[in-house]
């Protein structure tokens, strides 16, 4: 499911930090893609949009603060989480870099276990489909890293998509969904599918969860939520 994974974009220049984020990333569920400098990094972002950056302060071409404004000061971009990774620890430099839009930074040297938590954190308080953390209702567990779904303990077999419509609406519960609002956010932007197409996985979804099925309700004429009310 790699494909699937959230994609985190790391521009750093220096070999070894790139190394040890990359592993602490890939170890910790996530897909991570190294750029070196500014120019890639943009380029990345417009074809690819990860979910979330980890942003060098130092770099060959520009600065990662340069980057950061770029990105604020863009109408497709501005909400992207970004970390500042910095080895500068001074009060201004962390104040300019969160004046600029930073979410949050980290100071090298950092602990992958720091690293780790930071981002889920922030991808929690920011887009909760994409936090590594077991996510939970009723009898029905689904685990973001080994990609398992379970009722009562038993895994189930669950297709492709109505893994990533579980997800996201165990990520947003008690909340209505229209089946459009649906499709841009479980399926993106770059998908080009018909809104039934929603209710085809909402009923394979159900089916799936067997005697959980109670937890997807239908709210006619607005569309879906999870909610084990
Ligand atoms: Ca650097």
């Amino acid at each position: 499911m790699t494909a699937d994974k959230t994609t985190i974009l790391v521009v750093e220049d220096e070999p070894a930090i790139v190394e040890l984020v990359c592993f602490t990333l890939k170890e910790a569920g996530w897909n991570p893609i190294a750029v070196h400098n500014v120019a890639d990094a943009w380029e990345f972002i417009q074809r690819r949009s990860p979910q979330l950056i980890l942003l060098d302060w130092m770099l060959p071409d520009q600065t990662g603060l340069r980057l950061l404004s770029r990105i604020r000061g863009d109408r497709q971009f501005n909400e992207l989480p970004v970390i500042m990774l910095t080895a500068k620890s001074m009060e201004e430099d962390k104040i300019a870099g969160l004046d600029n839009g930073a979410d949050d930074y980290v100071t090298k040297p950092f602990s992958p276990r720091e690293l780790t938590a930071r981002i889920n954190a922030l991808l929690r308080r920011k887009s909760p489909e994409h936090a590594q953390s077991l996510m939970t209702a009723g009898e029905v567990k689904l685990d973001p890293v080994s990609c398992n779904v379970s009722i009562n303990e038993h895994k189930i077999d669950i297709g492709h998509a109505e893994f990533k419509l579980l997800k996201f609406f165990l990520a947003h519960p008690d909340r209505v969904f229209s089946r459009s609002q649906l499709l841009d956010k479980v399926w993106g932007d770059h998908v080009v599918i018909e809104e039934r197409t929603v209710d085809v996985h909402v009923l394979r979804l159900r089916k799936a969860l067997k005697d959980a099925e109670y937890l997807i309700k239908t709210v006619r004429s607005v569309g879906y939520m999870l909610s084990e009310k």
